[in-house]
């Protein structure tokens, strides 16, 4: 019975990546298609029909794999990616890259997953564009509003929220776990449970919302065998991944300093131990 599922299965999976390989290879024909207008010789009334009927493509896809490749035909990193892997894989910087810089994207889209590449993407548009106030609606109890209104009085909203946490940051240090010196890398229910409250199991990385899935050593724990409750932050995978290839600047420092920079420092100790980390669970899973 085993073996008959795991025959099905194994079917199953190897037809399936074959019919991705070929799907791939169709996509990265269709803007030569479109510049020679293929369809129109063989009797087809667009470009949409032909793809449609010949590899039952949907007009959505045609439209949106003609739209990436146009931007990435004169980048052969990106192009070379593209073929191996998919659109899927370069679709986050399709927009961002330029001819300069098509290697760096090519080996981004190349080892990171779709979801860490978008968060990456996303975070390096941030820095370009710059700091800005943000206008938070929120829904509350007449009650609350009337009290928090009383207590802001005269002042600005900003003094006031920067009081409030400033409180519940007090309250949250009157209970800092002490550090625990161990070589089990389990995190004590205390220590975590504090890493944790800091941002209420969000993720820590600024304007990460996300709820955390990962508690993070920013110190490493291969290198510093604690567990520091102050050096533990919560982060989303995505961010757990970026910080693991080097490429989250100041992690030493509190979060609110954190930036995602280009290119990671090679001479840090971190930097070493999880290239290490990473090429183990690459030979391990691969
Ligand atoms: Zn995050």
């Amino acid at each position: 019975m085993k073996n008959y599922k795991k025959t099905l299965h194994e079917r199953f999976s190897n037809y399936g990546a074959n019919a991705k390989l070929w799907m791939r290879k169709c996509e990265l024909l269709l803007p030569e298609i479109e510049r020679a207008r293929v369809w129109e010789e063989e009797g087809f009334g667009s470009i949409y029909e032909y793809a449609a009927k010949l590899a039952g493509m949907s007009k959505e896809k045609v439209r949106d794999s003609l739209r990436i490749l146009r931007k990435i035909e004169d980048k052969p990193g990106l192009m070379k990616v593209a073929r191996e892997k998919g659109l899927r894989a370069i679709r986050p910087v399709a927009t961002i890259a330029e001819k300069e810089d098509d290697k760096f994207w090519a080996d981004k889209a190349e080892n990171m997953s779709v979801n860490t590449l978008e968060t990456f993407v996303r975070e390096i548009r941030h820095e370009k564009s710059g700091h800005m106030t943000t206008l938070i609606e929120m829904d509350l109890d007449p009650e609350i509003a009337e009290e928090l209104k009383k207590i802001k009085g005269q002042n600005n909203w900003n003094e006031l929220m920067k009081q409030l946490l400033e409180i519940r940051e007090k309250q949250l240090e009157q209970e800092i776990p002490e550090t625990k010196k161990t070589t089990a890398r389990h995190i004590p229910s205390k220590i975590s449970r504090y890493a944790k409250a800091k941002t209420n199991g969000t993720c820590c990385f600024p304007g990460c919302l996300k709820k955390a899935d990962v508690l993070h050593h920013t110190d490493r724990f291969a290198l510093s065998k604690e567990h520091n409750p102050n050096k533990i932050r919560p982060l989303c995978k995505a961010h757990h991944d970026l910080a693991h290839r080097g490429l989250i600047q100041n992690e030493d420092l509190p979060p609110q300093y954190w930036k995602i920079q280009k290119q990671p420092d090679k001479t840090d100790m971190k930097f070493m131990i999880d290239q290490k980390v990473i090429n183990y669970k690459k030979t391990k899973f691969a």
